[in-house]
């Protein structure tokens, strides 16, 4: 049987790895999706935003692995949230102690009464994402943190989003952990992330390479699905100028887009499909990319809000990234990686990764020129004393339309029309974008898995 896969990021080559009688098409002239990466003047990026391996399947945190081989290091997490000016430990339920004491009283309060009203009321349901963050955190940790930082990264009222992806991604805290923190003892949050992964050559992109690498011969890359359709058992996919044949197809591309091309190859999808892959949402993200001089942030600080008694002199040393709730700061998140990997930028100087995310590509953040947005977030970055601007010897602005999903009120009636079509019609939706699902790498990897598995069973 030979499987047509479309799209070659990690999803699909991680898919032609695994199925001996397949091929790749991917749109683009290299493979890799979400996960490649880019070396200029000595610095390497992560072009779509920080990406580290961590997983909590040991099968799939293997595979990424033994794919990497030996350039790969292993680091410790070293997060934090820029909270008022000082630097709260990550997650921030785990950090309280960094709060001024009022503040930290107040966050431990009102999550005890939060946790009592949940267990009184025996309530698990949440009408909203909004919702859950209240009922599982408390007024006092939503309000200082959760909120203002989730409504900067998706871009809208959090109201407005379902709760339902928020337990495995925003998992409620243990109160034993929130009281220790509180208290001022050691207490880990996230635990599944706390080590990480990373290559330590060439970024993100080098596990594509390592495992592009196995299966370069059957990668199709220019080729953009624009038509398929189904005759005589066979799948036929086209880009407008040449058509492949498959006994099956696997479709990691954009779901949407696999509802564009069956119309295009002249299937009658029902409207109810069509409207179902028209209401979907998603987020798009700008990533600039910043070259430091020295060690970060050569002369920088961190703003202390008058009358703060936080330590001063705190710097990004050691930090693997940072989160940024303020509104008044362009990025929601800024990424060290030359802490993950010291190969990642040339002796003596900081890589630094700022990522800003747009709504649906069209806001005004997304029509910001290139120089502009790099203008802001620098000016932002150096303000806040996350980076002193006089030491920037590299800058560079990339952009990713298709970044985060939305799980908005419609997202699961959508969602379940699509899968319910493209189950009858006998195309295996896997990945990110097809599934259209909070996946992380390791979530794809585990995806890809799964089907080869069954396809060669
Ligand atoms: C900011 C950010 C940070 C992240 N950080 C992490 C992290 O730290 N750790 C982690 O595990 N995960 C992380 N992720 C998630 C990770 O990037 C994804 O899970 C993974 O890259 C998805 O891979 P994929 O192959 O499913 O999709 P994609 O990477 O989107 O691949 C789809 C491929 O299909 C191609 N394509 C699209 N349309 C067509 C067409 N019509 N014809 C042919 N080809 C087409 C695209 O060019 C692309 O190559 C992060 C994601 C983001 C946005």
């Amino acid at each position: 049987m030979t499987v047509g896969i479309l799209g070659g990021g990690l999803t699909g080559l991680t898919l032609g790895f695994l199925i001996e009688d397949s091929e790749i098409l991917e749109r683009e002239n290299e493979c890799g999706g979400l996960c490649r990466s880019t070396s200029e003047e000595g610095f390497t990026f992560d072009c779509f935003g920080s990406h580290i391996i961590f997983s909590r399947d040991r099968e799939v945190l293997n595979f990424m692995l033994r794919m990497l081989g030996d350039n790969v290091v292993k680091c410790r997490r070293n997060t934090k949230i820029l909270y008022n000016g000082r630097l709260v430990k990550y997650p921030f339920e785990n950090g309280l102690a960094d709060l001024p004491l009022r503040e930290n009283l107040k966050c431990v309060a009102s999550f005890l009464f939060a946790r009592a009203k949940k267990c009184l009321h025996r309530c698990d349901g949440f009408s909203s994402f909004h919702e859950y963050l209240l009922a599982n955190f408390g007024g006092g940790i939503s309000s200082k943190y959760l909120i203002p930082y989730n409504e900067k990264i998706w871009k809208r009222p959090i109201s407005d989003l379902n709760a339902s992806w928020a337990a495995g991604r925003v998992p409620s805290p243990s109160v034993f952990d929130v009281l220790r923190s509180s208290l001022g003892f050691n207490s880990e949050g996230y635990t599944h992330q706390l080590n990480f992964y990373y290559p330590k050559r060439g970024g993100i992109e080098a596990l594509i390479n390592s495992i592009e690498r196995k299966c370069a011969d059957k990668t199709v890359c220019n080729f953009e699905v624009k038509a398929i359709w189904h005759s005589n058992d066979k799948w036929y996919v086209s880009n407008g100028e040449e058509c492949m044949k498959y006994d099956k197809i696997v479709a990691t591309i954009p779901v949407f887009s696999v509802v564009d091309a069956l119309r295009e190859g002249g299937e009658n999808v029902p409207a109810s499909v069509v409207h179902a892959s028209r209401g979907l949402s998603f987020n798009s993200l700008i990533t600039v990319m910043i070259g430091l001089e020295g060690e970060p942030p050569v002369n920088a600080r961190i703003e202390i809000e008058e009358g703060a008694d936080a330590e001063t002199g705190e710097n990004m040393r050691g930090i693997s990234w940072l989160y940024i709730p303020d509104a008044d700061c362009l990025p929601h998140r800024v990424a060290f990686p030359s802490n993950y990997s010291k190969y990642v930028a040339p002796e003596g100087k900081t890589a630094v990764l700022a990522e800003i995310t747009c709504a649906c590509g069209s806001s005004g953040i997304w029509n910001m020129s290139d120089h502009d947005i790099m203008e802001r977030t620098i000016n932002d970055l150096n303000r806040k004393g996350i980076l002193n601007r006089n030491y920037i010897c590299f800058a560079k602005v990339v952009r990713a339309p298709l970044a985060y999903i939305i799980y908005d009120r419609n997202y699961e009636r959508n969602v379940l029309t699509l899968r319910e079509y493209f189950g009858k019609k006998g195309i295996i939706l896997a990945g990110r974008f097809a599934k259209f699902e909070y996946m992380n790498m390791d979530d794809c990897v585990k995806d890809a898995i799964e089907i080869a598995r069954m396809l060669v069973a």
